[in-house]
């Protein structure tokens, strides 16, 4: 996600095949039916998952993430700061009711935390290694009134983190609490196969490959989405779309309201050019950049990125396109524990922002005078929180919940993480810090990395051991000057 507070047809219908062969791990795969019920704003679901136990342990229950629910009543859905952004009619809730779960076509009883963010489903029968079970799951979500990932605005309904998917596993399951700060996921690259059906009228973005048909006042859109990590939807009546190729890529641009346009779908091309180039391929057919009712700069799916048309100007606008598309890369391809090491990806992208914008001059951004400005705003925010706290966290590696204030959070994973690999930059010279992002790639596609991942594989590419190095960064006892 993108604060704007800083500086700125095999498989069409066979749901349980799974990719892979030989060593490769199968990965789970999610068959999601999604009726949506445009004048109650719900969202009825049928979701069936084929969850593989790519663990070497016994499994007797399988987790899942409910983010949905991170949008009821009491729960704080945003910082206090974005209330008035997010909320166009006043205060609004939404949630996710469980309707029946099923194991392996039995039912079992919906055993929620008190949270409601995290399900957990007892197998019934012991799941060992590599072995593979059918969950069903009938739920509905209820969007909230909200200019967020999951809710609908004036213009657009999004669809983002709306079914419950599968927490990683990593010696028992990652169970991370919903977070107004913050992108607070983490999931593994699956399957899907999801069916939208909704008003004829409203014009559909989404994760994957789609195809879509109309029936009378239905409008009925399939989506194939293979190694990806999550799967998302936007709807909206006032959409346009334009396009553009970068290689073998579709870029799509969806907007109501947006006289910069072409310019914004341009910048897009010019984005998935750039990384291609300097990271590695982008593994997938289409990328969609929406620009839709959020209340954040913007927020990013795998094939699509939500970009806020509340921004403040089009330079902010061109700098969020950019920076939710370096996401495809870092959180998307190569993922990370969003909630334990934020500044993981969030750190990267911004970088990898700095970067296009370094060699694309003509967006008015002097890369130098970006890590200038974020050096003294890094610089401003420890002098002033000094003065407030007694002591003040400087470290990286903190659970998202762990950042006693917003501007802590962005500031110790946004600008200090794009400071910390501008470092890395000036001390092993650009050329070896590319090809410690392209090595880095190559050893974490579709799969999960942290803080420690990322350390090991610049090492061992830049030939030279960066643990204390980096570390003295993430744990907080390195002084910016
Ligand atoms: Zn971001």
């Amino acid at each position: 996600m993108k604060k704007i507070c800083l500086v700125l047809a095999l498989v069409l219908f066979l749901p349980f095949v799974l990719i892979g062969c030989g060593n490769e791990e199968k990965l789970n795969t999610y068959f999601i039916i999604a009726n949506f019920n445009d004048e109650e704003k719900s969202l009825k679901c049928n979701e069936k998952v084929t969850y593989v136990n790519n663990s070497e342990n016994a499994l007797e229950e399988v987790c899942f993430f409910v983010y949905a629910n991170g949008f009821d009543e009491g729960v704080k859905a945003v910082p206090t700061s974005y209330i008035n952004r997010a909320y166009p009619n006043g205060e609004s809730f939404g949630n996710l009711t469980f309707e029946s779960v099923f194991v392996a076509g039995q039912e079992v009883e919906i055993n929620l935390t008190e949270s409601k963010n995290i399900l957990t489903v007892d197998l019934l029968n012991t799941l060992y290694p590599n072995e593979v079970i059918e969950i069903d799951l009938n739920f509905t979500v209820n969007l909230a009134n909200i200019n967020h990932r999951l809710g609908y605005g004036n213009k657009a309904c999004n669809f983002g983190n709306f079914f419950p998917i599968a927490c990683v596993y990593e010696n028992g399951f990652v169970k991370n609490e919903f977070s107004p700060n913050g992108d607070p996921f983490y999931s593994d690259v699956s399957n899907f196969k999801v069916e939208i059906n909704c008003d004829k009228d409203y014009v559909v973005a989404s994760t994957g490959d789609k195809i879509e048909s109309i029936d009378g006042q239905n409008k009925k859109v399939e989506c194939i989405a293979d190694k990806v990590r999550d799967f998302c939807f936007v709807l909206s009546k006032d959409f346009e779309v334009i396009s553009g190729k970068a290689g073998d890529v579709d870029v799509f641009y969806y907007f109501y309201d947006d006289e910069n346009s072409k310019q914004h779908l341009d910048i897009a091309v010019k984005s998935v050019n750039k990384f291609i180039k300097d990271f590695g391929s982008y593994p997938y057919k289409q990328l969609s950049v929406v620009k839709t009712n959020f209340c954040f700069g913007g927020m990013e799916y795998p094939n699509l990125v939500m970009i806020s048309d509340d921004l403040a100007d089009n330079e902010t606008e061109n700098y969020v396109i950019v920076h939710e598309i370096a996401h495809q890369w870092w959180y998307g391809i190569v993922g990370n524990n969003e909630f334990q090491n934020a500044w993981v990806d969030e750190g990267l992208t911004e970088f990898s922002t700095a970067l296009f914008f370094k060699e694309f001059t003509e967006y008015g951004f002097d890369f130098d005078v970006v890590m200038d400005n974020a050096t003294e705003s890094y610089k401003h925010f420890v002098k002033i929180y000094s003065s407030i706290y007694e002591s003040l966290d400087e470290s990286m590696n903190r659970n998202l919940n762990e950042f006693a204030t917003e501007p802590e959070y962005v500031n110790c994973t946004y600008t200090k993480g794009m400071l910390l690999f501008e470092s890395l930059r000036q001390t092993l010279g650009e050329k070896k810090l590319l090809n410690c992002l392209k090595e880095y790639y190559k050893d974490y596609a579709f799969k999960n990395s942290s803080s420690e991942k990322l350390i090991e594989s610049f090492s061992k590419t830049a030939r030279i051991n960066l643990e204390s190095y980096i570390e003295s960064w993430t744990n907080g006892t390195v002084v910016i000057k």
